[in-house]
């Protein structure tokens, strides 16, 4: 069992501690604990009961939850919680928004026991009529659900492609000859996919069937399948697997055509043919199929129907920024505030991985929830930098901040301060229900600040937990190209914000896009490449990202823009 197990299980008995009414210090320690622990990089399952006691968040009573949980893979406290609880209620827990207290009233009151009864009570106006509720809440709770049922049956990327890569060994194993190829919209890297689709062909279908049928972990749809088709379920966390197989001889062809959205198969070429109609025919390669139509093999993220033409006709596919073009990447953190690990370790970890530099943007010091920096403790870090550079030289860490975007648009410190930076990343943490003209103008004013350098994930989305707050994208990337702001495509996989779809009318623009794992611990410094997965989909090429610069190329964009600031200081 490692620490995110352990973690989750002390996660789940505080939401349920809270459901069922528990005095709010209980809550509060495990809570407490959570957070502390998921900031811990110490392996908790070897530690005695004094060791996790004295561990920062973890008082006597979770060490000894902790303890029972590594010695017998429970806890006995969750388990008579569970045991109460119906699946519905489980459920409606872990959606973003609607709080533990909210839920047992509900349940309580109206005998809503899951997401789709809480829809409907709440669009029957039942929901209003609870106290501590009101009109407001309801139909606040409304849009929550609607959302979190519309998105349910949806995985990150991320989770597809982990579970895809252990799926894919194992047909390596049995089938090393085998073609096959990952198809839709999970091949085509879209930020959410619905099911993880394939295509394989083969001269003995029947046998590749039937090692699906028997291949543990994995459960058959009788009903969906069909000769050609294998379609069932990960039995772990029912996510879908939908398998065409086909003839070695079609191969290619139906690989295009599972792959493209309806809009990338409808293209013509100048003399109007169609590759729906290029497909009618048999061909075993997507290269001899695309050739017909007299196109190179477009990349598979591309294939939307959206800026595939623009490429034919003007840049090369070559062009599209893949994850080795990136030099160095900016806005991450470290314990200095909400981080996991230290800044020398995310910094050598960055090196390790063959970047040029680290870009180091903690939180600043309004976030109290995320440990933002004082002051003080930005210089404290800055005198760690200058110590570290030293060290680590020619490799750099450049000194950053990831300043909240405060209420009414300005950013988190006095000027001389902002001055230390050598970039500021701005972004909106808190508040986030606003109107789109509240949200706009608050992004724009951030964005006319001189000090601010880049526009950190600007609509605060949460893919398939939270909506983003909603922002006039057009006008905010306008000003962006306006003063020079750099836009941010977080690859954090839960966000991928800038969507796609606005990259491409950025670009146009003039606006560089950086693409940041916002890492707040060594291992996801590499989910950079979700994010470079989304940019490829707009056709966002090298050239236009800001991150593949160079260290020197870099180094002289920052501090040229530094000198300017106190030119527009005025402005
Ligand atoms: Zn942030
Ligand atoms: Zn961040």
């Amino acid at each position: 069992m490692d620490n995110k197990e352990i973690i989750q299980i002390l996660k789940l008995t505080a939401s349920l501690l809270e459901l069922y009414g528990e005095n709010q210090f209980k809550v509060r320690s495990y809570q407490t604990a959570v957070y502390n622990l998921e900031r811990n990089a110490q392996e908790l399952i070897g530690l005695g009961e004094k060791q996790l006691a004295e561990l920062p968040g973890v008082g006597k009573s979770i060490a000894a939850t902790i303890r029972e949980i590594s010695q017998t893979g429970v806890s006995s406290t969750l388990d008579n919680l569970l045991k109460q609880t119906p699946k519905g209620i489980l459920e409606l827990l872990k959606v973003k928004g609607v709080g533990a207290r909210k839920i047992k009233t509900v349940w309580d009151q109206l005998g809503v026991e899951t997401a789709e009864e809480l829809l409907s009570a709440a669009t029957r106006g039942e929901l209003a009529e609870l106290s501590g509720f009101g009109k407001k809440t309801q139909d606040r709770i409304q849009q929550i659900i609607s959302f979190y049922l519309s998105n349910k049956h949806l995985i990150h990327y991320k989770d597809a492609d982990h579970l895809g890569l252990s799926l894919e060994q194992q047909i390596k194993l049995q089938f090393p000859d085998a073609r096959w190829s990952r198809a839709g919209s999970f091949r085509r890297k879209v930020e959410v996919v619905e099911s993880l689709d394939y295509v394989w062909a083969s001269d003995r279908i029947g046998e590749a069937e039937d090692f699906l049928d028997s291949m543990q972990g994995l459960d058959k749809n009788l009903q969906l399948s069909g000769p050609l088709r294998w379609r069932g379920e990960f039995r772990d966390n029912s996510e879908l697997l939908d398998v065409r197989f086909c003839n070695l001889s079609e191969f290619g062809a139906k690989l295009i055509y599972y792959t493209g959205n309806m809009e990338h198969l409808a293209l013509t070429n100048e003399q109007g043919k169609s590759l729906r109609e290029v497909l009618e025919q048999s061909h075993s390669d997507e290269s001899t199929a695309y050739s017909e139509i007299g196109w190179p093999v477009i990349i598979p993220e591309l294939r939307e129907g959206l800026y595939e033409n623009e490429f034919l006709s003007g840049h090369k596919m070559e062009d599209i920024l893949v994850t080795e073009d990136l030099k160095g990447i900016l806005h991450n953190h470290s314990t200095y505030s909400d981080g996991k690990h230290s800044l020398e370790d995310m910094a050598r970890a960055c090196k390790d991985l063959g970047y040029e530099y680290l870009g180091i943007s903690d939180h600043s010091q309004t976030a109290v929830y995320a440990n933002g920096l004082n002051e003080e403790k930005v210089l404290e870090q800055h005198r760690e930098i200058d110590r570290l550079n030293q060290e680590l030289t020619p490799f750099k860490i450049f000194k950053g901040i990831e300043s909240d975007i405060l209420s009414d648009g300005s950013l988190d410190y006095s000027e001389p301060i902002l001055h230390t930076f050598d970039f500021v990343v701005a972004s909106v943490h808190f508040n986030l229900n606003m109107d789109v003209d509240k949200a706009t103008e608050r992004l724009l004013r951030a964005v006319k600040n001189p000090n601010t350098t880049i526009l950190g994930h600007p609509t605060g989305r949460l893919l398939l937990k939270r909506e983003g707050y909603p922002i006039d994208h057009q006008k905010v990337i306008d000003a962006c190209a306006h003063r020079g702001v750099v836009i941010e495509l977080n690859a954090n996989p839960w966000r991928l914000d800038l969507d796609w779809r606005w990259v491409h009318y950025a670009v146009e623009k003039g606006v560089k896009i950086s693409i940041n794992p916002d890492a707040h611990e060594m291992d996801t410094l590499e989910d950079v490449y979700y994010g470079v997965c989304v940019a490829r989909k707009s056709g966002l090429t090298k050239v236009m990202t800001f991150n593949a610069m160079s260290l020197e190329e870099m180094d002289h964009y920052l501090s040229t823009r530094k000198s300017k600031i106190s030119l527009h200081s005025n402005v």
